[in-house]
């Protein structure tokens, strides 16, 4: 692709529209933009979301060229979170990207599970495993029903395959965690992988269990993320000396079960190293 002559790099800054808005759940909400680049993306990758003034982070592309719309999927919990929530249809945001290496698609039948916002990049990948005929069963895990997020998407998805909602206070689908349900999942089937993504204590119990039932796991790790190009070093996870934006986000069991951050550190603003849950 040109732009005056020259290609465009996914490394530029590109400025897009907001087109469409929707409240996916309490305190989340998907953008939709349109942006060339994005249409080539894999299920997994992310954006580097500049917020004009305020920051620059990191964002799993939710949806990728569906009706010639991508989008990602905010979660509101700081600074760039809020600015993002307030924009209105025709605001404007930075991207850079898609970044990372995305979710490898098998051959076999898969198993999903996603918690809250970690639901994003999942949804992506379940449109890329119909296209390519592989079958899957999806857990959805929330806290409560008013903060599952992409409600729509699984309901479609439940009509053609077997879906299962999971909240902590039980007041949508079955009362529990997706690691309450997993372990059942994975002793009574076999699956040829599970795809992760949610709090890192959910994707570390997740490998723990399918590590014991001999199940390959691909699972998509968040940290903080500064320059999003491999340079800064922030986001690198010990004692491989791999980056998440660069090597990650997906890392397969075979890297997770070498790492020593892996459910239990990463690093702060700061960049010190930290227990997982208190940042
Ligand atoms: C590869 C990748 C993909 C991501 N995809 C999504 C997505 O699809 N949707 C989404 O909502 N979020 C996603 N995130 C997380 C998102 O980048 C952060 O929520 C965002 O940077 C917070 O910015 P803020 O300015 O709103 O919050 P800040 O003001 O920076 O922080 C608010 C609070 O959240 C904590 N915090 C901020 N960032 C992180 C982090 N990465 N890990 C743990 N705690 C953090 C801070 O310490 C602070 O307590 C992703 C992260 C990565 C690495």
């Amino acid at each position: 692709m040109t732009l005056l002559g020259s290609p465009i790099s996914i490394d530029r800054m590109r400025i897009v529209k907001i087109i469409k808005k929707k409240i996916e759940a309490a305190g989340i909400k998907s953008l939709f933009f349109k942006d060339k680049l994005c249409f080539d993306a894999n299920p997994g990758q992310f954006l580097m979301v500049w917020v004009l003034g305020v920051d620059e982070v990191p964002m799993s592309l939710s949806s990728i060229a569906i009706n010639n719309l991508s989008s990602v999927t905010v979660a509101k919990i700081g600074d760039a979170t809020n600015k993002l929530h307030s924009m209105t249809l025709g605001d404007r945001f930075g991207i850079r990207g898609p970044y990372g290496n995305g979710f490898k698609i098998i051959d076999g039948k898969a198993l999903i599970v996603g918690g809250g916002i970690g639901l994003a990049p999942l949804m992506p990948l379940t449109k890329a495993l119909i296209e390519m005929g592989v079958e899957f069963t999806l857990i959805a895990g929330a806290k409560t029903k008013t903060t599952l997020p992409f409600k729509d998407t699984i309901n479609t998805l439940q009509k053609n395959h077997e879906v299962c909602v999971t909240t902590d206070d039980g007041s949508y689908g079955t009362c529990g965690t997706t690691i309450d349900l997993i372990e059942d999942y994975l002793t009574k089937r076999r699956f040829d992988m599970v795809y992760t993504c949610g709090p890192e204590d959910m994707m570390w119990k997740v490998l723990q269990i399918a590590e014991k039932c001999k199940t390959l796991v691909q699972a998509s790790l968040g940290r903080y993320i500064k320059c999003g190009l491999g340079l800064c070093g922030h986001c690198v996870i010990d004692p491989l000396g791999l980056r998440i934006c660069k090597d990650g986000p997906v890392f397969s069991s075979e890297v997770l079960r070498k790492t020593t951050d892996f459910g239990r550190y990463m690093r702060n603003p700061d960049g010190r190293k930290i227990p997982i849950g208190k940042v």
